[in-house]
């Protein structure tokens, strides 16, 4: 059993109450049996842990470091971990599953009924150490960055909702949003095959990701919202095709949660709506494959690298949308 271990306490992150957090130092947490403690090298910012903090989230148990897109190194093995040697770049996918249940069986573990989720139900990156089971971690392609590696885990939530959309080459999809997670959709929808349109009200966002408005009576194979939005889900109703998908992809806030679709529309154009939560282990194989090939490009997606200790600077960028993609260095 290798161990990296240099000293006791890290610096992390924790929100023991909705809407604050503190900044401090944390014993380091040990590895149980078949678990790994990685030493996080990136650890990404999204609009999850925005909600999270600021206003909570469905799956959140408090008291709790958030992060749930980690990149690392693994720097202890707990005992029987053998998969990964000390020093190995790798990617933490964030969930723990049973196994046993059957979303698990199916291949959908994100829907595991014991689903614990990094940074949700158990510690996550917000710090300068995490501990993961060591069947949640997928070795790094030695040419990947980490910078560009931990783009994995929202790569692969896109991926499943594309795979859920069932989206084929030559169709059209609409996205809504040209965020983050908008502008990677766009990408592998593109890579897929299809004909892609991103729809984005705000002009510098417009710009760089090539959206625009829809057209009147303009219509879409799939339409998935990438805004938690109610009037985005209403627009990707109203354009979608006959026999259309939409992808319920962002969660609503709860006051805009419960509109109704129109069944008779559903009815008369034979169309579907489908849910797409979070992402499966496979899924960031194959999102770590697309990236260290270069099919889907992540780069230029990170605005701002900022150190932890700016986490409050960081989260009002992404309240007020003056951001891409922030990533955080948790060693600072
Ligand atoms: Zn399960």
């Amino acid at each position: 059993m290798g161990v990296e271990r240099m000293k006791n306490s890290m610096k992390a992150v924790t929100v023991s109450a909705i809407g604050s957090f503190v900044q401090g130092e944390r014993d380091i947490p040990r590895p149980k049996a078949g678990e790994v403690l990685v030493r996080v090298a990136v650890t990404g910012l999204c609009r999850t842990d925005l909600k999270l903090i600021r206003s909570g989230h469905r799956d959140l148990s408090l008291p709790r470091i958030p992060g749930e897109e980690v990149v690392g190194v693994v720097a202890e093995n707990g005992p029987g971990a053998v998969r990964h040697s000390v020093g190995a770049r790798v990617y933490v996918y964030p969930g723990e599953w049973c196994g046993r249940c059957p979303a698990c069986r199916s291949g959908a573990e994100n829907l595991c009924r014991e689903m614990r989720i990094m940074g949700f139900h158990r510690d996550g990156g917000f710090a300068e150490y995490v501990v993961a089971p060591e069947k949640s971690l997928i070795a790094l392609d030695d040419t990947c960055g980490f910078h560009d590696a931990v783009f994995a885990e929202p790569l692969s939530c896109c991926i499943n909702a594309l795979e859920l959309s069932r989206l084929s080459a030559g169709e059209r999809i609409g996205i809504w949003g040209g965020g983050p997670a908008g502008t990677l959709l766009k990408r592998t929808a593109r890579y897929m095959g299809a004909d892609v349109v991103v729809i984005e009200p705000d002009g510098g966002r417009q710009e760089r990701v090539g959206g625009r408005e829809t057209a009147a009576g303009e219509l879409f194979d799939v339409c998935i919202p990438a805004v938690g939005d109610g009037e985005a889900y209403r627009a990707a109703l109203e354009h979608l095709a006959p026999r259309g998908r939409l992808v319920a992809f962002s969660g609503l806030p709860a006051h805009a949660a419960c509109r109704a679709a129109d069944y008779n529309h559903l009815h008369y154009h034979e169309q579907t709506v489908v849910g797409a939560y979070g992402c499966a282990l496979r899924h960031g194989a194959t999102a770590l494959e697309l990236i260290a090939s270069g099919a889907v490009a992540v780069s230029d997606l990170v605005s701002h690298t900022l150190p932890l200790s700016a986490l409050d600077a960081a989260l009002d960028l992404v309240a007020e949308r003056r951001c891409m993609k922030i990533h955080l260095d948790p060693k600072e």
